[in-house]
């Protein structure tokens, strides 16, 4: 498998008052498996429907109910694992952590304290070509989400909507191993991309599929020791994510060069205000008395178990990335962009295939990833299939047509469809190539304009506009290569 050289990023560092600092950044990123029932349950996880309605007499914790793993998300968890390099623990179980609240009615969550299903992995995460840092992530973990309570619905009551509860989240634990905010928003977004690659999470932020626990500390720039960390709850955009790390980040100097300490505690972040407040402190942090739950047997895989995932694994983002650049000789940047989903790695490949893989990359990108941007759809709605864009570039490898008459082509494809050849025969928009023909025309912008024949003759850059006219003269069709050629052989500049 290829890989890409790369470095790693220097540290952002702020500057304080009395000295530079360093950031020290660590995320734990909850992520909901893509499966259609509940970790313990068959309730179904549909988002958006009616408050209470996907919910199991085990999910509302009926006394006697008894949870069941679902093996699915088990299978997508190891999955996940093994897309992150990680160590697979052939042990592993689960343990309730106690603590009351009023949208979660066992009274305790269910989840994997002491020996989770995931070991030690890593995410490299891109900052720029060639760069990149390698985050090691500690663990994943399997636990059930928390239901939702609604406060907003009625000025005296609270409400509670369980079909939340129970679904199953991966809990995905970094080292503290990232330097500055873009670093963390960049590993969000590497994190999610290499989930959607392997299909284990869908990564809709919005709907709160990707959660970020954001844990900053600051130490003086060039030190080693660890300061006190603070954690932010709860994030779900990659813009907060990198505000708030800065505001955090700002405060804890100005407290340390105030001479205070910074208190470990978990904040919130507040968009509005653009800055971080104290939720609760470590101090009042609750006792979770976590126990192994005795109502669910460890799980123990069989290694075999886990080679069969490992065999089902899809080429993952770098390697996909690494593959572009080499197979078809494209920037590490432009294989980026093109493998930022594999709906639009997939598209590519459909359009490169038997053609000039720069070529395609070139007209993928700026002509249709542009467009899509623009009128804001996604490669899964282009109105134009890779094998009418394929056949657009065809047109122009055969002289068919020039690269600017593509681009009306491309216009009549997006907006009326079609096939790219019939529509260039149809309209006549052909390319000139009869030299015959071209040479009529270049005869005829000479003849009637002697004055800037001696202008050219006297300084060949002028040939330019001669060139010009006789593309304006065929309508764009002359083959623009033939034209300056036969221009400069009938004013003699060679
Ligand atoms: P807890 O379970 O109490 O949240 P962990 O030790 O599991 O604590 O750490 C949680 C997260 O905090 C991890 O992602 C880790 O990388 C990060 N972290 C730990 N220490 C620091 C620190 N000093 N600065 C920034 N992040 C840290
Ligand atoms: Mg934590």
């Amino acid at each position: 498998m290829a890989e890409l050289a790369y470095k790693e990023p220097e540290p952002k560092v702020i500057a304080g008052a009395k000295g530079d600092w360093e950031l020290v950044i660590g995320l734990e990123v909850h992520a909901q498996v893509s499966s259609k029932s509940k970790l313990f349950s068959g309730a179904s996880t549909a988002f958006g429907a009616e408050p209470n309605t996907n919910v199991s007499l085990v999910d509302a914790a009926m006394p006697g109910m008894l949870p069941v793993i679902n093996g699915f998300c088990v299978e997508q968890a190891v999955r996940t694992g093994l897309g992150l390099k990680a160590e697979i623990n052939l042990f592993s179980r689960f343990d309730r952590k106690n603590y009351f609240y009023p949208d979660l009615p066992q009274g305790y969550q269910i989840s994997q304290l002491y020996h989770p299903i995931v070991g030690e992995g890593e995410i490299l995460v891109d900052m720029a070509p060639g760069i990149a840092r390698k985050v090691r992530v500690e663990r994943i973990h399997l636990e059930q989400d928390a239901g939702k309570s609604v406060h907003d619905l009625d000025p005296d009551l609270s409400y509670v909507d369980l079909n939340r509860t129970g679904v199953a989240l991966m809990e995905i634990v970094s080292k503290p191993d990232i330097r500055g905010p873009e670093e963390a928003a960049e590993y969000v977004r590497k994190l999610r991309q290499i989930l959607r690659y392997l299909g284990t999470c869908d990564g809709n932020m919005q709907e709160g599929s990707l959660r970020a626990d954001v844990n900053v500390s600051v130490r003086p720039a060039g030190t080693s020791e660890l300061g006190t960390r603070c954690e932010i709850k709860n994030m779900n955009s990659m813009r907060f994510i990198q505000q708030a790390i800065e505001f955090e980040a700002r405060r804890q100097i100005a407290i340390l060069e105030d001479g205070g300490s910074v208190e470990q505690e978990t904040r919130l972040y507040d968009p509005n205000k653009g800055e971080t407040r104290s939720m609760r402190s470590k101090e009042e942090a609750h006792d979770y008395r976590y126990f192994p739950d005795p109502d669910l047997l460890p799980l123990e895989f069989e290694q075999s178990f886990v080679d069969g995932i490992a065999a089902s694994l899809p080429e993952l983002p770098d390697a996909k990335k690494a593959r572009f650049v080499l197979e078809y000789g494209m920037t590490e940047y432009d294989a980026g962009v093109l493998t930022a989903e594999v709906a639009s790695a997939d598209y590519f490949e459909a359009v490169a295939r038997g053609r000039d893989g720069k070529q395609a990359a070139n007209w993928v990108i700026n002509e249709l990833f542009g467009r899509l941007n623009k009128e804001g759809h996604g490669i899964a709605d282009s109105p134009i299939s890779p094998v009418q864009l394929g056949g657009l570039i065809d047109l122009i490898a055969k002289g068919d047509i020039s690269g600017k008459i593509a681009k009306d082509v491309f216009e009549i494809l997006w907006t009326e469809g079609g096939d790219p050849a019939k529509i260039v025969e149809d309209r006549g928009m052909k390319q000139v190539t009869d030299m015959g023909a071209i040479e009529a025309a270049v005869d005829e912008v000479i003849a009637a304009n002697p004055d800037k024949v001696a202008q050219a003759q006297a300084k060949p850059s002028l040939a330019g506009w001669f060139v010009g006219q006789v593309m304006k003269a065929t309508g764009g069709k002359a083959n623009p290569k033939a034209v300056n050629d036969i221009v400069r052989g009938k004013l003699g500049i060679g």
